[in-house]
């Protein structure tokens, strides 16, 4: 008997997305075999962290990198370095921010679900341009002695309404003020996990469960050496607001295990075996009952390059009905309803899964 059958919890194939709701993504038995082993004895932390982060940072081509429990705690710990500058006594009293700057400044075009997180800190967040447009003087006139940074979103999905962020950065340097770039989800290309920085972004933050496969409540701040520093200074074992989103020695191991395997990836060959699950699906349902037409699209959805296989159904409002099914058989996939379309993202299934989602969907259709 295994732990499903033991909690009676039903077991689903991801064939959406790596969202937190099914639990992300899938660690790699390396990656699990390295958690195991640093469960096996006790270490100093801070210097596991440092350690860690050292190499990450050289695997990812950053000049330092530190470990958090998620991107959204990452978010939290880029505010408080933001804000503090590491100043122990001021970061020991936050939320509360007397006598600091504590305005972070985010494009309205991007305000998302996330960003609670900066306000955790006990930040206020000040919102910039409109849904439509961000101009650069926006960006400049509202840069104050308040101000401890900038946080910029780079979604594809925001894009639209934003300022560049090589306008973003350039605006807020010109004004001493940091930057900080969310890009939990900005994975592949492998590239993305330096090209920010080099870019200038101060902090750069992913998450560990998504792409990376790393531990699902684990993720990465990379960035400059100054700033990566204050994060060791401030971050969780020390006490203080960030103490509430420590990460385990488990996790800290585990992401680094699943970054090491990430960069050395042949990325070329992993998109075509994507692509070849999407071909395998696509031969499956086409020409279905329901089936108005498939494509294979070359964008995950917060602009990702990696291919998701799109299936438009004759039948108008059939969508969340679709998906719902195969929910019910044990198979979350993506549906968007407004242009009456079902997905399927490649990124979270092994090739025997591919074949699964192919002949359930095969038959639901
Ligand atoms: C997923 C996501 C996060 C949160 O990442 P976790 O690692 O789950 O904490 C933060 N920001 C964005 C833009 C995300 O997509």
């Amino acid at each position: 008997m295994d732990i499903f059958e033991e909690l009676g919890v039903k077991k689903y194939i991801n064939a959406h997305d790596t969202y937190t709701i099914y639990g992300g993504s899938r660690m790699s038995a390396r990656t699990l075999k390295t958690m195991e082993e640093m469960a096996g004895a006790f270490v100093d932390m801070e210097e596991l962290q440092r350690v860690l982060g050292d190499r990450t940072a050289g695997l990812t081509h950053n000049e330092g990198a530190y470990f958090t429990n998620g991107a959204s705690g990452g978010l939290l710990l880029a505010a408080c370095v933001c804000m503090t500058r590491g100043d122990l006594y001021h970061y020991r009293k936050l939320p509360d921010t007397e006598d600091i700057p504590s305005e972070i400044l985010v494009m309205r075009a991007q305000r998302n679900a996330y960003d609670k997180a900066i306000e955790a800190s006990g930040a206020q967040v000040a919102e910039i341009g409109d849904a439509d447009e961000t101009l650069e003087f926006e960006l400049e006139g509202r840069i104050t002695s308040r101000t401890a940074g900038v946080f910029y979103f780079a979604s594809a999905l925001y894009q639209r309404g934003s300022l560049s962020l090589e306008k973003t950065i350039a605006a807020a340097h010109g004004k001493g003020v940091p930057v900080v770039v969310d890009a939990a989800a900005q994975l592949p290309p492998v590239e993305n996990l330096w090209k920010f920085t080099e870019m200038g972004a101060d902090m750069v933050i992913f998450s560990g469960g998504k792409t990376l496969c790393g531990p699902q409540d684990s993720g990465l701040i990379l960035g400059k050496r100054e700033y990566i520093e204050i994060c060791r200074n401030i971050g969780s074992p020390r006490h203080g607001i960030c103490r509430s989103s420590k990460t385990s020695r488990e996790a800290m191991a585990g992401l680094y295990k699943a970054v090491e395997q990430y960069c050395s990836l042949n990325h070329r060959e992993q998109k075509e075996k994507m692509y070849q699950r999407n071909v395998s699906i696509q031969k499956k349902i086409e020409g279905r009952d329901s089936v108005l037409g498939t494509k294979i699209i070359a964008k995950g959805p917060v602009g990702q390059e990696y291919p998701r296989l799109f299936c438009e159904l004759k039948q108008i409002g059939k969508a969340e009905e679709t998906a719902d099914k195969m929910r019910e058989a044990g198979i979350y996939i993506g549906a968007v309803p407004e242009e009456n379309m079902i997905y399927i993202s490649p990124l979270n299934l092994t090739d025997k899964e591919a074949e699964i989602v192919g002949d359930r969907l095969a038959e639901i259709l």
